[in-house]
């Protein structure tokens, strides 16, 4: 089985990630197929775009959605989108973000752990804020002393900071990608629990699952791979690249040739002359 160096799921200074999206593409160097797919915006797709062409890889415009189905929270990716017009779909998950992203700075308040809202404010400057901006405040005023301490004690979902965001159904989103041209990924399944449910997105029109993620284990990627074959949806694949320290550098993972022919194929057979 030929692995290329395809990634479909990366993150910039535009949502969560450490890293600018020229700085991305200059970390990927090498890689064939690059998407960047920052939470709930496109903003960095346009410098992405001109910095891997510049370096000769092909480049994907993409994003990650924030989306509820039922009790589950699923991370949809759009791949092969147009750029840059989201239109009120955009505009709503920010202001959903950002009402979240104050509110849970309150919910801190009153726990005592009172951050700087000028340094939170540059903190998410440009940005589409997430818990990852509160976690690295966290960190550095000395409350916390890693993301995963944030995480576990503060700010993930039944944590005493935490609050959900308003955000689209995941039937919803998956139909505006469609709408946009796009290919619709449930995003890293396994670490979300998603297997139960990927059956009715797939009557629903989802056409793909990131069977390839970092964070998966050899025996879950297995299992997806068998699912989605069931299923009859496409296979993704990608780092979920935020910074460096995750060790996991952005470029060189992990989707097999086979699955990017089968991607590239769908998006042929509807005609779409900007994915090529
Ligand atoms: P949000 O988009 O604000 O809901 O935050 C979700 C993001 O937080 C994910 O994309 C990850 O980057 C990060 N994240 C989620 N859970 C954890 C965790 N337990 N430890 C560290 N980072 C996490
Ligand atoms: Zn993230
Ligand atoms: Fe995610
Ligand atoms: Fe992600």
């Amino acid at each position: 089985m030929e692995i290329g160096r395809i990634d479909l799921h990366t993150h910039s200074t535009c949502s969560d990630g450490v890293l600018s999206p020229a700085e991305l593409v200059a970390a990927a160097a090498g890689a064939e197929v690059l998407a960047l797919t920052d939470h709930d915006t496109m903003r960095g797709c346009a410098a992405a775009r001109a910095a891997a062409e510049a370096a000769g890889i092909r480049f994907l415009a993409g994003m990650e959605i924030s989306t509820r189905h039922g009790d589950h929270d699923v991370h949809l990716l759009g791949l092969f989108l147009r750029e840059p017009d989201l239109g009120e779909f955009a505009a709503q998950r920010a202001e959903a973000r950002h009402e979240r992203f104050w509110a849970m700075v309150e919910r801190l308040d009153a726990l005592g752990l009172v951050l700087d809202r000028d340094d939170l404010s540059q903190r998410i400057a440009g940005a589409s804020p997430g818990r990852p901006h509160l976690a690295r405040a966290l960190i550095a005023a000395g409350h916390v002393a890693d993301e995963h301490e944030a995480f576990g004690k503060y700010l993930g979902r039944g944590r005493p900071a935490h609050r959900s965001q308003r955000m689209p159904t995941t039937v919803d989103a998956i139909q505006q990608v469609a709408r946009w041209g796009g290919v619709s990924s449930v995003a890293h399944p396994a670490l979300d629990e998603l297997g139960p449910i990927l059956g009715e997105l797939a009557d629903a029109g989802l056409d793909a699952v990131e069977v390839y993620h970092g964070g998966h284990s050899a025996e879950q990627t297995a299992a997806l791979a068998a699912q989605v074959q069931q299923l009859g949806l496409l296979s993704t694949g990608g780092s979920d690249f935020h910074g460096p320290a995750q060790g996991r550098p952005p470029g060189r993972s992990t989707l097999p040739r086979a699955d990017w022919d089968a991607l590239a194929q769908r998006l042929e057979a509807r005609g779409d002359e900007h994915a090529a």
